[in-house]
């Protein structure tokens, strides 16, 4: 999966059908340990890619951010741990992977 700079929700198929399509609607399938795999489909030819993981932790992060941001308060701190928790239990899959 490659994003093109000019527009985040536009990705290139190159495990599918190598056309470009937007992002419609992120979808969510749980897994064990209470782990979500978020993942869209190509509208083409329907491969499937994972966006990325989240975790009971990495879920009350997020909101903890919305809560912060709706109230405008400054969220860079916990934006730094959410980005390295994802990292981490993305990483963990990709090891699973091998
Ligand atoms: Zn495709």
């Amino acid at each position: 999966m490659s994003q093109s700079p000019s527009n985040t929700n536009v990705v290139s198929c190159n495990a599918g059908c190598n056309k470009d399509f937007s992002i419609k609607q992120l979808n969510t399938s749980r897994m064990e340990d209470s782990i979500d795999r978020v993942w869209f489909s190509c509208g083409h030819c329907e491969a499937e890619y994972t966006a990325y993981y989240t975790n009971p932790e990495i879920r009350d992060l997020q909101k903890k951010i919305s809560y912060y941001v709706s109230r405008k308060k400054d969220v860079s701190h916990l934006q730094k741990e959410l980005s390295e928790k994802m990292n981490l239990l993305e990483s963990r899959f990709k090891d699973n992977a091998k």
